[in-house]
């Protein structure tokens, strides 16, 4: 089955207790162990001081596999002061990088498969680290003070990408590359694109004669939501070469009151399971048997009359590349949990 996230697991890999249908963000208690605003960055236990660690590493001699990583564990921590940083500054390096790394699918491919890849804080080359691993351990252990900052928001950045733990310091026991899927799922839902977007989809409505897809126009959208009874938001329907994607862009007021109305209607969607999860259902049908599918058209029974059926979520990071270049160029990422309007 397909989850939120786009990954495919069978039904008997699930947890017990996971949400079939989209559930609203879990709150605090439900996250990975002390996690919220003092779980990150993770600090090492007092006594786990630079040389005992190199000295006694029990994971020493299992790493072979990578020969010419650097072992970061040694040097900086005396310029590491992990939990006495600007906890503002902190969030919006961790906002920064998370946007950088989802900007484009094909970049966020080349982290999830696990290739080398560059660090961003620094512009190291990807040859210097064998893997995300490597990189994540360069993150949470930077060179020098000055990018302390940026290299542990990327730190968090690449565990929320990846789904690890960013609240365990990362070590060569891999730990904290353990973590629920739900809390997986969980950590990447709280990174919402910025100002509140929807995207709705199925919003095209047919083929011109030269071939082009047309679609709903952004008066026409603005004319819908409205008389759904959602208002402030504002309708960007994208287009390429083919003419109309199909999908419309509703952005709402970059202020609390905006995020609210926009999860209204998602809310709205949800209920009617023209959320996320039921998009990923229908979508399969968009090509198939597009203006027949029950999931895609319904027919008013009264007049006869053909609708699209209109889907929509939340735009979440891992959601960045449908934006047009433009929305994506203005848009920025906040964390729900830790809203802060002013970052
Ligand atoms: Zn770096």
């Amino acid at each position: 089955m397909l989850l939120a996230d786009g990954s495919v697991r069978t039904y008997f890999a699930l947890p017990p207790d996971y949400p079939f249908e989209p559930t609203p963000l879990p709150q605090l208690p439900h996250l990975p162990l002390g996690a919220g605003p003092d779980a990150w960055p993770p600090q090492r236990p007092p006594q786990h001081d630079a040389k005992r660690k190199h000295l006694a590493d029990p994971d020493e001699g299992f790493h072979s596999r990578y020969p010419k990583q650097p072992r970061f564990e040694s040097a900086p921590q005396q310029l590491a002061p992990h939990g006495a940083v600007d906890r503002h500054a902190l969030r919006r390096a961790f906002l920064k990088y998370a946007k950088m790394l989802n900007e484009s699918a094909a970049q966020r491919r080349s982290y999830l498969e696990g290739g080398r890849v560059p660090c961003l804080a620094c512009g190291r080359s990807s040859k210097d680290f064998a893997d995300v691993h490597g990189l994540v351990m360069h993150a949470y252990n930077p060179p020098n003070a000055d990018s302390f900052i940026d290299h542990l928001g990327l730190h968090k950045a690449l565990c929320v990408l990846m789904g690890w733990d960013y609240t365990k310091v990362p070590e060569n026991s891999k730990a904290y590359q353990s973590l629920l899927p739900d809390l997986v799922q969980a950590s990447r839902e709280d990174l919402i694109i910025w100002p509140p977007t929807v995207i709705i989809r199925n919003t095209a409505t047919g083929r011109k004669k030269d071939g082009r897809s047309e679609g709903l126009g952004n008066k026409e959208m603005d004319k819908k939501i409205s008389e759904l009874g959602f208002t402030g938001g504002k309708s960007k329907s994208l287009y390429g070469k083919e003419g109309h994607l199909g999908l419309t862009l509703i952005k709402f007021a970059n202020s609390p009151a905006g995020l609210k109305e926009a999860e209204r209607l998602v809310d709205f969607l949800e209920r009617q399971d023209h959320g996320r999860m039921g998009w990923l259902r229908a979508q399969p049908r968009q090509s198939l048997d597009s203006d027949n599918s029950p999931l895609l058209v319904e027919t008013d029974n009264r007049t006869g009359e053909k609708k699209r059926i209109l889907y929509g979520y939340l735009a979440i990071s891992s959601d960045m590349d449908e934006l047009d270049s433009d929305s994506r160029k203005r848009a920025s990422l906040k964390s729900k949990r830790e809203f802060d309007p002013s970052d």
